[in-house]
């Protein structure tokens, strides 16, 4: 089993490529950045993941995820949305303060006990912050979302909050933004760079920056 530590770094490469397919390398600098290590330290573990067999790495060009490095970050993945789901739903913390402890428990939980929540959970597909869960087997059904900062003035369903720094999910939950509330974009103002919404349970409309914005991932109602 991969350490907490390669796992952290498959989990980065996997977020740092995205939608991107095919030969796309991410550079390595962006990854040291988002793991918080010197570009040295990561450059050390990419020779060890080259090893491994989990990623493609070219020196000075960048890394990607191999077919093993992807199965394995999405069953990351799977671990920390399902910890998520039984945090929220069984031990009914709030969904503002469940992925610090999700981080910790994603690399020490069992398969057996993570078999056992996912059966408790009746086999959620979605996380409390309306991310997808990757299957048993690693694999992500995508959710064919858009951001809502890109959404032009029309009528969207709030899928998945993708960003959930406490302080912004609490936010979000006094303004009645949840995962599956509908809502209709009235004005985009990019010059202001904000978002005028109207919200089902808010008489006014309600300001939200673009910055904002790029967190909220909806689909058409
Ligand atoms: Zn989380």
């Amino acid at each position: 089993m991969p350490t907490s530590t390669v796992e952290n770094y498959l989990k980065a490469i996997w977020s740092l490529q995205g939608q991107r397919e095919g030969d796309y390398l991410v550079p390595v600098g962006q990854v040291a950045e988002k793991i918080a290590v010197t570009p040295g330290t990561a450059t050390t573990m990419m020779n060890q993941l080259l090893k491994k067999g989990l990623v493609a790495y070219t020196p000075r060009k960048g890394v990607r995820l191999s077919e093993a490095g992807r199965k394995a970050a999405l069953l990351v993945l799977r671990r920390h949305r399902l910890v998520e789901a039984f945090l929220v739903e069984v031990m009914k913390l709030d969904w503002a303060e469940v992925h610090e402890d999700a981080e910790v428990l994603e690399h020490v939980i069992s398969d057996r006990l993570l078999a056992r929540m996912d059966e408790m959970l009746n086999h959620p597909t979605h996380d409390p912050h309306g991310a997808p869960i990757p299957n048993a087997e690693g694999e992500l059904t995508p959710d064919g979302t858009a951001v809502l900062a890109d959404c032009s003035a029309g009528d969207y369903t709030l899928q998945r909050v993708q960003e959930h720094p406490p302080s912004f999910l609490q936010w979000l939950a006094e303004l009645g933004l949840m995962p599956g509330t509908g809502l209709t974009v009235t004005h985009r103002n990019l010059e202001a760079g904000t978002l005028t919404l109207k919200l089902p349970n808010r008489a006014d409309p309600v300001q939200i920056s673009l910055l904002a914005a790029r967190s909220l991932l909806v689909v058409l109602p």
